[in-house]
């Protein structure tokens, strides 16, 4: 069947709408996309009217997240005058799990929904979709680069001080300052060269070490763990990040280089423990060395200050061994392990793996390691919590309030916090 497609000519005319995932990350993208001559938007449309045009419009067997962006798309579609000149786009993993067929439910939803002349943009790093008029080339990618760890720092950072702030909203409105001054860098094709990664980062990391932090008591740290929609979404975790911090704990979830990183080693292992493509081999090693020097300056910077930096990702794909293959690539497959496992040593004993129910793959890399995990680290403190349209707010705020109590249990009331 032929579909609209997204055309070179389209890109002064058409707008792109992107679905909201990371709001740090999805700001700066918006930018990259931006500077490199595209119309963009990323949705901030949420609410009961998303999940009821997912329900609509996609099989209630769907998968979660494919739930809610193609709900939160057609939802932006029935809230525009002129729909003629918008584009959608879709990120695609490539991968063996249903997400790769996430565009197909997409397309089938539009046509249902009286959008069927919309053109669907996938972005994806596996050829899906070849003759697409977005154009990924160095300068994008460059610009992509910069943005994901930009966006990874910040996060980073927000997080480890958001909870221990003594003015409210000191954090988020330097969190703010920095999007909106390297956004305007981005767009103007400036803070993308190592050299000046290297100089924003320190600058961020010397702000954030400088705000007024309230360390004389311990708080429960808790990492947060999963499908990458639902982790990092607030739109699919119900404000997770938000909940936790509202209840007095520091909330930690590890950044989008882990994924970008899981995906590239996942080329690698196919070739090492199936013995297919040689060559994409080859070009992954490439983007690892490219990401590993800008995860190199994100680690230093962290270190001239008071905040304990994450793991080198060399190191923490090694800590799934033992527990899951490298060979588990469905899903977040063996990332999901590795990250619970960085998590445990770098002081985030307690953990909330969060996943869409019927999610296979991850109820196996995530609920079906966690016995494996408790035999290495007694003393980590998991939740696996489900979430999916008919679960209740209520109920899996409360199995976390469960595992807070817990935490606090073995907190001394006299020990400082330790960032
Ligand atoms: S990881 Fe889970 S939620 Fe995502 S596409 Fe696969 S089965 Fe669906």
């Amino acid at each position: 069947m032929e579909y609209p497609k997204f055309t070179k000519d389209m890109r002064k005319t058409h707008t792109i709408l992107i679905p909201s995932m990371l709001d740090i990350h999805m700001a700066l993208f918006e930018n990259a996309l931006r500077g490199s001559g595209y119309k963009v938007e990323v949705l901030k449309n949420v609410g009961p009217s998303v999940v009821e045009n997912g329900l609509k419009y996609v099989h209630n067997d769907t998968c979660y997240p494919a739930l809610l962006v193609i709900g939160q798309f057609i939802d932006a579609l029935n809230n525009r005058n002129d729909t003629h000149n918008i584009v959608l786009l879709i990120t695609q993993t490539g991968g063996g799990c249903r997400a790769s067929n996430y565009i197909h439910l997409l397309r089938k939803a539009l046509i249902k929904a009286g959008y069927d002349y919309v053109p669907v943009v996938s972005l994806n790093a596996s050829n899906l979709e070849k003759d697409s008029g977005l154009a990924i080339n160095y300068s994008l990618i460059k610009k992509v680069a910069a943005a994901m760890t930009y966006g990874d720092f910040l996060m980073y950072l927000r997080n480890k001080a958001r909870s221990y702030e003594i003015n409210k909203g000191d954090t988020q409105n330097l969190t703010n300052k920095w999007v909106e001054n390297l956004s305007k860098q981005i767009d103007n094709n400036k803070g993308l060269s190592l050299k000046a990664i290297k100089k924003n980062l320190f600058k961020i990391a010397k702000d954030y070490d400088d705000l007024k932090l309230d360390l004389t008591h311990k708080i429960p740290q808790v990492g947060v763990v999963g499908e990458i929609y639902i982790k990092y979404a607030s739109l699919g975790n119900n404000g997770l990040e938000d909940f936790l911090v509202s209840q007095k704990a520091e909330a930690m979830v590890p950044g989008l280089y882990g994924f970008i990183y899981y995906c590239l080693y996942n080329q690698i292992y196919d070739y090492e423990i199936y013995g297919s493509g040689k060559i994409k081999k080859y070009v992954a090693k490439f983007i690892i060395k490219y990401l590993e020097r800008r995860e190199d300056l994100m680690i230093k910077a962290i270190r001239t200050t008071k905040f304990t930096p994450m793991k080198y990702f060399k190191e923490t794909k090694e800590l799934s061994s033992g527990v899951l293959s490298h060979g588990t690539k469905m899903g977040e497959g063996w990332l999901l392990t590795a990250e619970m496992m960085e998590l445990v040593e770098i002081g985030y004993g307690n953990i909330v793996c969060a996943q869409p129910f019927g999610c296979l793959p991850n109820h196996i890399c995530g609920k079906g390691v966690m016995k494996k995990i408790k035999e290495i680290h007694p003393d980590a403190n998991i939740v696996a919590i489900d979430y999916d349209p008919s679960a209740t707010r209520v109920n899996q705020e409360n199995r976390i309030k469960l595992m807070l109590a817990i935490a606090k249990e073995k907190i001394d009331p006299n020990e400082p916090a330790k960032l």
